[in-house]
Parts: structure tokens; sequence; C-alpha cells
């Protein structure tokens, strides 16, 4: 057998992608071939700028059969849409015979999200996410939940106290120069900053096994209490940072899983339920509800814009040039690591995106492009369904918006910011609150029947109509200097 793995054109081009993005695919990619022509497996390899390459997969493909002399060929199915597509047409058009397998990289199977909800009108990720414990058996004690309770997110908001030291990521040191140079000379458009001779990401088995350890001894056990917390003081906090070796499928959701419930089992007392629960409720309801819904909903779920949307991504979610404390980090970090922590995508660029009224292709470009992690199945239902709420409310029962409270509550960004968190209108009043309370108004017919929307409508119903003018001019105001924020 024949293995072919391909650096293409059509991969790098499809989207703008953060350097350290392309960067760490083909750096993998490149390892593994390594790893499986050391155990005796023939692989044919195309690096971006080899001669042979067609830089498209379907031409690349059929070379590889016609110089082997193939009588057959196959794959595993891809975890995207487009790519999906592109192999079927590949299959009918060519009349060898083609044997497909399914990916073992995931606890469920593309279909199985469809069979869990079979006539039901809504997808709620905590029924899921309980077939989920009860069918891997995964923190559970005979039917019965570890700790007596399903779910622990109410205890996952702390805020990161100013006294406590933020703790030490797990950084590597690797030389990408030849990827990076080569990338460059191909004159592929990126996003982002990378130091070449020293990259900071996983790329390999090893180095993955190393990172799962490394968070497993010395971040779980304060993992769920800081979960939504942010600070200028840490880009990463206690979160994991294994989203790229799970979805590049260097390290399996299952041994990450049983890594985290090992632990606990070993030191419940130290350990807590809550964040080993808060933890693998991230990998085992989460993830698998957003790929599962993905193909479920795909193809018509990618032209989603519930509140029909149109305007255009602030320039400064490429530059990070703001006076908004908290979008100036959480778009430095994304730009200088190719990451931000799941409260920074959600709560602050997302939530700007959706409060300015950014059309959701715009969002996604940006998500699907900037992170390490980014590939469509798990960007699109989070970008597009979690954060903009474009799918009208398929993952969220409610929009995730919030004004300048929340987001002090919930980090140390405010107190050194430009902008007065307290100010709704007048001179440096924070945007995120008159832009709160304007989307709150324009959509009063698509959200004020929504229950859990309803206090916010209230509450908008007792301010004085001079009040309610002025908040509405301000964030007018605001939208017309969007770029000058
Ligand atoms: C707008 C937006 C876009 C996102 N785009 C992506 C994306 O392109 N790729 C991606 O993997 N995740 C995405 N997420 C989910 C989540 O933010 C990232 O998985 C997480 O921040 C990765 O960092 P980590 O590995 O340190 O995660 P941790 O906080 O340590 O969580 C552990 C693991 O749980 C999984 N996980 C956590 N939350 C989610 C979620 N909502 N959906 C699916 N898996 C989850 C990830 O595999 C992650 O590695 C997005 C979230 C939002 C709000
Ligand atoms: S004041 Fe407003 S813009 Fe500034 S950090 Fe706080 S929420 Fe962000």
């Amino acid at each position: 057998m024949t293995f072919a793995m391909f650096e293409m054109r059509q991969e790098t081009d499809y989207v703008r992608h953060h350097i350290q993005k392309v960067t760490a695919f083909f750096a993998a990619m490149r390892h593994f071939r390594d790893q499986i022509r050391e155990q005796g497996h023939q692989v044919v390899y195309y690096t971006l700028d080899d001669d042979r390459n067609q830089q498209d997969l379907s031409r690349n493909v059929m070379q590889v059969i016609e110089s082997v002399g193939a009588e057959q060929w196959g794959y595993q199915w891809p975890d995207e849409y487009r790519l999906d597509q592109q192999l079927i047409e590949m299959r009918k058009k060519w009349e060898l015979p083609c044997e497909v397998v399914d990916t073992e990289h995931f606890y469920t199977s593309r279909e199985e999200f469809g069979d869990i909800f079979e006539g039901k009108s809504s997808f709620l990720m905590e029924n899921f996410y309980r077939k989920m414990r009860k069918k891997h058996d995964v923190l559970m004690s005979g039917d019965q939940p570890v700790g007596g309770e399903w779910n622990y997110d109410a205890e996952n908001r702390k805020k990161f106290p100013k006294k406590e030291t933020p703790p030490d990521p797990y950084i590597l040191e690797r030389d990408v120069s030849d990827i990076v140079s080569m990338i460059e000379t191909a004159g592929v458009q990126t996003i982002g900053e990378i130091n070449p001779l020293s990259f900071q990401w996983p790329i390999s088995r090893a180095e993955g096994e190393k990172s799962l350890t490394y968070f497993i001894e010395e971040l779980l056990f304060q993992f769920g209490s800081y979960q939504d917390a942010m600070t200028s003081r840490s880009d990463f906090l206690f979160h994991s940072r294994l989203s790229f070796l799970l979805n590049s499928k260097i390290l399996s959701p299952r041994e990450v899983v049983a890594k985290a419930e090992a632990v606990y089992l070993e030191n419940k007392e130290s350990m807590g339920i809550s964040n080993v629960e808060g933890f693998i409720r991230q990998i085992l309801g989460w993830r698998e509800y957003m790929r599962g819904l993905y193909w479920h909903q795909m193809p018509e779920y990618a032209q989603l814009n519930y509140f029909e949307h149109e305007n255009e991504l602030p320039n400064y979610y490429w530059t990070g040039d703001t006076k908004m404390n908290c979008m100036q980090h959480a778009i430095r970090n994304s730009l200088d690591n190719a990451y931000a922590h799941h409260i920074q995508r959600l709560m602050i660029t997302g939530n700007f995106a959706l409060l300015a009224g950014v059309h959701p292709d715009h969002v996604e470009a940006w998500y699907l492009g900037v992170y390490i992690d980014a590939i469509e199945w798990v960007e699109m239902p989070n970008t597009r369904g979690m954060s903009q709420f474009a799918d009208g409310g398929i993952v969220a029962t409610k929009p995730y918006i919030a004004s300048a409270n929340y987001i002090h509550k919930m980090s140390d960004y405010c107190k050194d910011c430009y902008y007065d968190n307290k100010k709704k209108v007048g001179e440096r009043a924070c945007p995120f609150n008159s832009l709160y309370w304007r989307f709150i108004k324009q959509h009063e017919n698509k959200l004020s029947n929504n229950y859990r929307m309803s206090m916010m409508y209230r509450i908008w119903d007792k301010y004085e109509e001079e009040e309610k003018n002025n908040i509405l001019n301000q964030a007018e105001l605001y939208l017309k200097q969007i770029d000058d924020l």
C-alpha cells in the first residue's frame, strides 16, 4: 500500500490562515510522514514547492495512482463538508474501486447526532452530553453521575484573583524556518506573527503526550474554576492548549478524557469534581456535539444569517490596533499566538462582532483563519451558531451578548482601558454598553419572546425615553466610527 500526503495551495488559500496554523499543519504532516516511513510504510509526499505538486487534491491523487499503477484507492472520511464533496466528486468521476473508512478520532459517528435527536425540534447540548457520559461510562457511578450532579457549570465562573500568579504555559521551541521560508517564497497570504526559530506549538506525538501530561499535572486542578476568567497577565491561564493536537488527530479525545478522569479518581479531594467535569464536558460534550450538529445541518447552516447583519469586520481584527483594552488583548493573543481561549473568542471578539452587526460570513472568515485549531466542522457551529446566533437558536438558547458589566466582572481589562466601563454615553463611554442596548432594541421582534431575554427587555423598558435616545445615538455614533474605536 502507498500512502499519499500533499501540502497544497488548495488548502493554504481557501481562507487567509495564520502563519502559525499553516506551519503547524505542514510540520505535523512532515513529522507523521517520517514516523510512518520509519515503520516501513511507503509514502508519497509532496511539499508545497515540489515540482510534481499540482496544488489540487484530485489532480495529485490521480498522478500518484498513475505513477504507482494502483488498481484501487481509498481515504478516511474527512471532517469537513468541503473536502467530503470534493472526494465524492472524485469517486464519481473515476472508475477505480474506492474504499472509504470512518475515522476513529471521535466518540460519535457523523450520523449519531441525528439518531439521538430524531423527531426533536431542539438539540440541547446538555441532553447530548448526558447520553455521552452514560454511553461511554465517563464520570459515572452506576447510572448516576460521579459527585451527584451532571454539570458544575455554576462553579466554573470565578474571576482570577489579583494576588494569584498565573501558571506557566507549556511552550516548546522548534526551528521551523525551512517551512516558514517555503510558505513565504510561495507567496501564501497569511495573518499574524511567528518566530521561525522558536515555534511554540506541539506537532508530534511525543510533544502531544508531554503537553497532555503537563496539563493534567499542572493545570487541570484549577481548570474549571477559572474557565471563564480573563486576565491581561496571561494569554492561556489554565486552558489546555490541546485543541490543535486533538483536531489534527495527534491526540485522541478518548485518551485525553481517560487521563483526566483517572487523575480525578486518584485525587478526588485535591482535584475537585467541578474542575474535571468542566474539562471533560468540553471534549465529550461540546466538541462531539458541535461535530454532530455540523454534519446534521450542512450545507444549509453555512448560509444562515438570522439577524440579517451586513456590516464589515472592523480593521483592528487584523491589527489589534484599538483603544478597547479587552479587544486589544484578545486580538493580540490571536495574532501573536494563533490562539485565544474560549471566553475571549465568545465574550470579547465574538460579542463585539455581534453587537457591531457584522455579517457572519466575515466573522467566520476571521475565526477560520486566525486560530491554530480552526477547522470548519468545529469553527462554524461555534462562530455562526454559538457566538453569532446566526442559526436563530440551534446551538444557543439565547445570544451570547454582554455589556462592560460582564467583562469587568470576569477580567482585569477595564481598569487599564481608555474607555470607562461604567459609562453608556458621553466621552470615553465604553462602546460595549451602548452597542449592547442598541442590539437589544434593534432585534426586539426576534428576541423579546425568548424567555431568557425577557429580563433585559424589562430593564430597557424602564429607561426614560431621553436616556434611551442618548444610548441609541451614542451607539450610532460609534458604529459610524467603528474603525477608530
Ligand atoms: C467563536 C468561536 C470559535 C471557535 N472556533 C474553534 C475552532 O475553530 N476550533 C476549535 O477546536 N475550537 C473552537 N472554539 C472552541 C474553543 O474556544 C476552543 O476549542 C478552545 O478555546 C481551544 O483552546 P484549548 O485547547 O486551550 O481549550 P480548553 O479550554 O483547554 O478546552 C479543552 C478542549 O475542549 C474542546 N472544546 C472546548 N470548548 C469547545 C467548543 N465550544 N467546541 C468544541 N470543542 C471545544 C477543545 O478541543 C479544547 O481543546 C471556538 C469557540 C468560539 C466561541
Ligand atoms: S471598558 Fe469597555 S472596552 Fe474597555 S476593557 Fe472594559 S469592556 Fe472593554
